[in-house]
């Protein structure tokens, strides 16, 4: 067996204890993560509302073109081998054009990404954002919307849809719905609603984010990205 052989499996390995040591953690109790996070060792250090600074200072960065790639080296990569401890929990839109890293010129290990066309919660989502705030310590959390939405669209149009994407589509017209006979452009409009929609579910879907709320470790917020300017807007 060649040496590169050897790394390959090494690192497959690796990757598969990793993968299960993932599984097991997520089946432990809350309670017993929440005694683990509180050695202090898998916390984040920032506050909820630094986080929110932190991550619109480099939304900034991007929008002025001055982005200084932060967390990306060689030394980064060794350092977050050992462990994670990002800052945000991001629940963004699939769609190609809003990927978080770059929107807010962050880097390896910095953001928990959630990614689901439209951005809207289901038990799956929940569970990661549970994941991050419990297992994690991540301080904030960022559902982000963003404008000419596809999913949205589609949700706004009503029209059939082939096999899966009609999952998507009936969870995000609730939002759309809502929006029926408000001023304005309606696209835009049921962006926004569906953003402050599943901020304001959020905390009434679950119990385990609505505790990390009210003890001041988690700051839900609901944001907008601007396909045009690139700039993420809160709005909820
Ligand atoms: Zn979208």
């Amino acid at each position: 067996m060649s040496e590169s052989e050897k790394t390959g499996m090494i690192s497959r390995r690796n990757l598969m204890l990793r993968a299960g040591a993932g599984m097991l953690a997520a089946s432990i109790a809350p309670a017993l993560l929440l005694a683990r996070s509180a050695k202090g060792d898998t916390i984040s250090d920032i506050s909820p509302d630094g986080a929110l600074q932190k991550l619109m200072e480099g939304n900034q960065r991007y929008i002025e073109q001055k982005r200084t790639f932060p967390d990306q080296a060689r030394s980064r990569i060794v350092e977050v081998a050992e462990g994670q401890h990002p800052f945000a929990t991001i629940l963004a839109c699939s769609d190609s054009r809003v990927a978080p890293e770059i929107i807010f010129d962050q880097g390896l290990g910095d953001l928990f990404d959630i990614r689901v066309a439209g951005n809207f919660l289901d038990d799956g989502v929940l569970g990661n954002m549970e994941y991050a705030a419990v297992e994690l310590g991540v301080p904030l959390l960022v559902i982000l919307g963003h404008e000419r939405c596809g999913a949205v669209k589609a949700a706004l149009d009503g029209k059939a849809v082939p096999g899966h994407i009609g999952t998507l589509v009936a969870a995000i017209k609730p939002a759309v719905d809502s929006t029926k006979g408000d001023k304005g452009d309606a696209w835009d409009n049921a962006v926004r609603a569906n953003v402050k929609m599943n901020v304001k579910k959020l905390t009434s879907s679950s119990p385990i984010l609505a505790e990390a709320v009210k003890a001041g470790k988690l700051k839900v917020v609901g944001g907008r990205y601007d396909l045009d300017s690139g700039k993420v807007e809160i709005i909820a």
